[in-house]
């Protein structure tokens, strides 16, 4: 077919475009091998679910399956774009190992059964749990690539059905931290920018955000900009050469875990330089003049003492935060995942606040999501909090909620924080948790510290039950595994990092017995007989449709209201950003344009916490210290990650992901395109580092941490000096050496004391040589992970991975 290789060129063909301007369509479409227009049948309505951008598509069906995919040209996320991942992912769900029954361990072995059997054990495994312990020894982990209807579901069936304080979702893992840094600052979750923010913006300052590889399309709109005229100025911070550092007007590459010390210099520099909004600052905030005196110290030396960057760079990057007009701000992992993530992120929305860049187009902050749904396991409250941004510290929300759900409020569990992930998962290993339920995730591969995870899964005492597509790493130690229908065989919404709500339509039937989600939740509550208390049942809904319903009525007068919007409404040619109601009867397209509007007392999802230690702030404290509910300017002092380098260890490690996988590489994996342009794992040190290791290009290295070693073909990349880095998507599933490889054999089981987020980016660890037998490394070379020295086989798809990108 003619078109473009996506795989060689992932971003496609330039439309660029000048400040103000609308950003053109480009529709892009892929089709199988051998399947041209005239052969599909329908068309039916969806969005990417391999990535937080929201790309929506309509998926191509003939003879019953998916034959391809095409962007929708008039929707405000992609104007009909697509990345790699959209446009080949959808391979995965034609894989002939899909799950199609049930599975029950019987002597040691997962064998085939029936539904009744596997959910009748399920359900007497409960009940004898609840009448020996109580819900205390229940556990859910779920995900952040189910839909809402399915997450509203499980929270309700879980808080308000079984009294179990223990749920939480992987968006633990990924965006717990952006969650926070919005509770913080804004009294609530709810992001204030939009993707439209890019169009308008003279400034992108990209905060550990390598929005090229993780919002492929997102990066596609930046570099649109970047070619046309008056094109924004970036400042990137990574310490990874990124192909968005490369575009980068100033390029900070700090050293992991530094950087409250350097968002604090940024925030010292721009107020030395009365670069401050000063006007904004009193209409909007709290906070300003402990702020200032918190950051003061912390001069652009200070900062380079610290974080390895040079002063002059961190004045400059100050120079352009204080001298935008138009300033779009963006956080991803590499602030999330690292050492006092929240604090960080914090400092990211004090420099829009305090520069007045807040509520104007171009005037944006993006605490971005790393997973297609997690926004939706935050609002609904899958992630342990209550649903629509309830506070649990607030009686009033409390019984407010259990008003919707028909509900004693004692029912609900709000005696004190939600538990966390990694705190469910240590309660497990500690015999209190006697009862995991794992939808849509696996834990055995994303967690860290692998080997402790694995070992505490396997326990006896523990009844695992894993629900999934898959028979995943996680899979294969559960007492009972449900095979899951997946993207394109079911109906939901969901909502990415930008508010927007997009419908995704089921397409095909799932394969053999595999049922949705929802199904399966449903299921679990009816045999439990689950009830309100007028005797009816707790979950009253049906199909998709009559769930989003309910979780209307639960998010009525919340940030994320979802009243004004229906299916009907998301079958228009546009995803729609919430909140829709009688204000915003179109969706809105930004936050706070007209001051800040969630964190008044009676209205915020959380009091807050302590900036270091995490604990949370007294409800009359915080109605005294911001009782007109403006945006908290909050920050504190630098404090080193727990594990640094030494002399046994002497590299600090970052875990990451690809441009061309998606967590542990399930779905991607399977998607022949993809899982050849990153075949297997590689570990990046920087060329200063190799020589003086002797180390070449392509030799198999163990690296090793205090936890373990692992082995990986070295690609000397543009990676800073003293840092190495693997890709965290390799698990063993597909390995049969069962070499380990897993870069989550080596992090460490530490967490952000306010988001509880794990700590990926700061282990220390050593490098060996084990082999040098010329063999290549094989990570690819139009990312991240470019090699320095130019590779004779340059990354490329072929014939097999050309898309057609189609512009009016
Ligand atoms: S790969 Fe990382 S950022 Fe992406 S969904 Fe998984 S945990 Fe989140």
């Amino acid at each position: 077919m003619a078109g473009r290789d996506r795989i060689a060129d992932p971003w496609g063909r330039r439309t660029p475009y000048g400040p103000g301007q609308s950003w053109a369509t480009r529709v892009d479409q892929y089709l199988a091998d051998g399947v041209t227009d005239s052969d599909v049948e329908r068309w039916v309505q969806s969005a990417s679910v391999l990535h937080s951008n929201g790309d929506a598509m309509d998926i191509a069906v003939a003879g019953g399956r998916v034959v391809g995919v095409r962007g929708r040209g008039g929707d405000r996320v992609n104007r009909g774009r697509l990345g790699p991942k959209d446009l080949f992912g959808w391979q995965a769900n034609h894989s002939t190992d899909r799950l199609t029954a049930p599975l029950i361990r019987r002597g040691g072995r997962l064998v085939e059964t029936d539904w009744d059997t596997a959910m009748d054990l399920i359900v007497a495994r409960t009940h004898s749990l609840l009448a020996e312990q109580g819900p205390g020894a229940l556990g859910f982990y779920t995900t952040g690539q189910l839909f809402l209807e399915e997450y509203y579901t499980l929270a309700t069936l879980v808080h308000g059905g079984l009294s179990c304080p223990h749920l939480d979702g992987n968006t633990r893992l990924c965006t717990a931290t952006s969650g926070e840094a919005l509770k913080e600052t804004f009294g609530s979750d709810g992001q204030p920018g939009s993707y439209a923010d890019v169009d308008h913006a003279d400034t992108i300052a990209l905060y550990g955000h390598n929005v090229a590889e993780t919002q492929t399309v997102l990066w596609a709109r930046i570099l649109d900009r970047l070619d046309g005229p008056e094109p924004p100025r970036l400042l990137v911070v990574d310490p990874r050469l990124t192909e968005v550092a490369r575009r980068a007007t100033v390029h900070l590459r700090p050293l992991p875990g530094t950087n409250v010390a350097l968002f604090n210099a940024l925030l010292q520099q721009v107020i030395a330089h009365d670069w401050v909004d000063v006007d904004f600052v009193a209409a909007n905030t709290v906070g300003f003049e402990a702020l200032a005196k918190t950051v003061a110290g912390y001069t652009s030396e200070v900062a380079e003492r610290i974080c390895g960057v040079p002063a002059a760079d961190v004045e400059a990057a100050a120079r352009l935060v204080g001298e935008a007009q138009r300033l779009l701000s963006t956080v991803l992992q590499g602030v999330y995942q690292s050492n006092q993530a929240t604090l960080a992120a914090m400092q990211v929305n004090n420099l829009n606040l305090v520069r007045g860049m807040l509520g104007r187009p171009g005037c944006g902050i993006l605490q971005m999501n790393g997973q297609p749904t997690a926004q939706n396991t935050r609002e609904t409250g899958a992630n342990g909090d209550l649903p629509g941004f309830r506070n649990w510290a607030n009686d009033a929300h409390v019984a407010d909620l259990a008003r919707v759900w028909n509900v004693e409020p004692d029912a609900i569990p709000h005696a004190g924080p939600p538990t966390h992930a990694l705190q469910m998962f240590r309660y497990a290993e500690e015999g209190s948790i006697r009862f995991l339920w794992v939808s849509g995730t696996n834990p055995a591969v994303s967690l860290p510290e692998l080997r402790r995870v694995r070992s505490l899964l396997n326990q006896d005492r523990l009844f695992l039950v894993v629900q999934d597509i898959f028979r995943t790493e996680t899979a294969e130690l559960a007492d009972v595994v449900l095979p899951a229908a997946t993207w394109g065989e079911k109906t939901g919404t969901f909502t990415n990092a930008d508010r927007t709500v997009h419908l995704s339509e089921k397409a095909v039937d799932p394969p053999g017995r595999a049922r949705p989600d929802l199904d399966i939740f449903r299921d679990y509550a009816s045999r439990l007989n689950l009830r309100d208390r007028d005797g009816n049942p707790l979950i009253h809904w049906g199909d998709p449709e009559s769930a989003f319903e309910a979780w209307k009525a639960a998010s009525a007068g919340r940030p994320c209201d979802y009243t004004g919007l229906s299916y009907q409404m998301l079958r228009g040619p546009s995803g729609i950003p919430w909140p829709v109601n009688a204000q915003h009867p179109h969706g809105c397209e930004r936050l706070y344009t007209d001051g800040i509007s969630f964190a008044a007392p009676h209205m915020c999802e959380s009091y807050g916490k302590d900036p270091v230690t995490g604990a949370p702030t007294e409800p009359a404290q915080y109605r005294a210290s911001n009782p007109q509910g403006k945006a908290l300017l909050k920050g504190a002092e630098f404090v080193p990650p727990s594990e640094v380098p030494s002399e046994k260890f002497p590299y600090v490690l970052t875990t990451g992901r690809t441009l061309f996988h998606f967590h542990t590489r399930t779905k991607t994996a399977r998607a022949p395109q993809l899982q050849a342009a990153a075949p297997a794992v590689w570990v990046e040190m920087s060329a200063a580092d190799a020589a003086r290791e002797q180390l070449q290009e392509g030799d198999l290295l163990e690296i090793s941490s205090p936890r373990a070693t692992v082995a990986a073909r070295l690609r000397i990349s543009g990676i800073r000096d003293g840092v190495l880095f693997l890709p965290f998507h390799y698990g063993y599933w597909d390995d049969p050496e069962h070499e380990p490889r897993a870069a989550n054999e080596l992090t460490i089981t530490d967490w952000d004391p306010l988001s509880k987020q794990p700590m990926f980016k700061t282990a220390a660890a050593a490098v060996r040589l084990r082999t040098r037998d010329g063999q290549p490394c094989l990570a690819p070379t139009n990312t991240a992970s470019a090699p320095v020295h130019p590779d004779p086989c340059p990354t490329a798809g072929g014939a097999g991975a050309h898309a057609q990108e189609v512009t009016p």
